[in-house]
């Protein structure tokens, strides 16, 4: 199943997922969401890891890494930024 996580790193990578955080960083750079304990972001899916990080714990955790980029990926997808929305002040 290494193709499909292939597959899943690239569209993960064209959605411009991955930004590594510093190691205290505690909010999302890109919607400054609080990120959860992993560092990844709930709320635009952004992933707070290094591609390399991600790509090496594929290789012992395909399943799981690829259920990992599934979820984000689907969180951008759903994503909008608060700029683009009209919110009551
Ligand atoms: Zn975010």
């Amino acid at each position: 199943m290494a193709g499909q996580l292939d597959a899943l790193m690239d569209e993960a990578r064209s959605l411009g997922l991955f930004k590594t955080h510093g190691a205290f960083e505690v909010h999302c750079s890109n919607c400054h969401a609080r990120l959860d304990p992993m560092g990844d972001c709930a709320s635009c899916g952004l992933i707070g890891r290094p591609e390399a990080d991600v790509a090496k714990r594929g290789q012992t955790d395909a399943a799981g890494t690829e259920n990992l980029l599934r979820t984000q990926i689907a969180r951008r997808r759903a994503y909008k930024p608060v700029k683009a929305a009209r919110e009551p002040a």
